[in-house]
């Protein structure tokens, strides 16, 4: 009842750091994978616990799972944020380990049943094992448990959480997690590295940044998909980036159809993602008008 009674005991907060969590605040703790500096998010209430992106394999699901162990051993929920394997490739050895089910948005449940096999690639360096489909805890496993267009809440035990999508950015099924003033973006947000424009829906990431902004004081610290915490200046900062960045992608594309690419040193991303953003903004923006 009284915020005594949330706030974790000094005891459990030196446990989970000395396992790797930082703690953020509405019994909420993050985790940085080295390998692609993906964040596991944990959230823990009085009955049940919430993993947000258990990683990008069992080499890197096997400590995640070890290190929520070091924090509760209430029973587990899963979440993926979205339908890129650094992400979701953990699922397998979360799920024997045993969990009660795994939460995606509708559209990354789709793509991951589409295209899931497809992305092994991406992990051959840190997971060779899970690039190749061999071993162990190698499978696709699918979410199960599905969040439409409908915020969902999950009651954790005197801990409330609420799952949600804000339209189409990153990805088409990007799930937001908010645990009070603690929000885990996915990769809606990285910091550190620039925003993966690959199959992302420009225009209205930024819609979806935007209304972030505007639920203003809501938040306090965000989780960014990979990188440390941010607050929601770097929410409006990024949003400003985008905003400005589509302008010039716009122009240019509007300027010269047949060589738009003259535009990417004058993008904020870099060359890669700069180049990704051109020929989402060219790709999508038919579909606005
Ligand atoms: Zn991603």
């Amino acid at each position: 009842m009284g915020m005594q009674e949330t706030e974790p005991t000094q005891e459990l907060k030196t446990a989970a750091e000395a396992a790797g969590w930082e703690y953020i605040g509405e019994r909420s703790w993050v985790l940085v994978h080295a390998g692609f500096t993906m964040n596991t998010g944990l959230i823990v209430g009085d009955e049940r616990a919430l993993v947000i992106d258990p990683g990008a394999g069992p080499r890197e699901a096997a400590p995640t799972y070890a290190a929520v162990r070091a924090v509760t051993n209430l029973p587990l929920t899963l979440i993926n944020t979205h339908a890129h394997g650094d992400h979701f490739f953990g699922n397998d050895y979360f799920r024997a380990k045993g969990i009660d089910g795994i939460w995606a948005h509708l559209r990354a449940a789709e793509e991951i049943a589409l295209n899931g096999e497809s992305q092994r690639a991406l992990v051959v360096d840190t997971e060779p094992e899970m690039a190749a489909g061999r071993g162990d805890y190698t499978e696709i496993v699918l979410p199960d448990s599905l969040v439409r267009d409908h915020p969902v809440d999950i009651d954790l035990g005197n801990h409330v959480v609420t799952l949600f999508h804000l339209g189409r950015g990153h990805t088409d099924g990007d799930l937001l997690v908010s645990a009070g003033s603690v929000l885990f973006a996915g990769d809606l947000l990285e910091q550190g590295a620039p925003p993966s424009f690959e199959d992302s829906f420009p225009m209205e990431w930024q819609k979806v940044l935007g209304k972030l902004i505007a639920i203003d004081d809501l938040y306090t610290v965000i989780v960014p998909g990979h990188g440390d915490p941010v607050d929601l200046a770097f929410v409006r900062t990024e949003f400003h980036k985008l905003r400005q960045a589509i302008l010039t992608c716009t122009g240019a594309i509007q300027e010269q159809a047949d060589d738009f690419t003259k535009a990417i040193p004058v993008l904020p991303y870099g060359p890669i993602q700069s180049r990704h953003l051109l020929n989402r903004v060219n790709a999508t923006r038919a579909q606005l008008r």
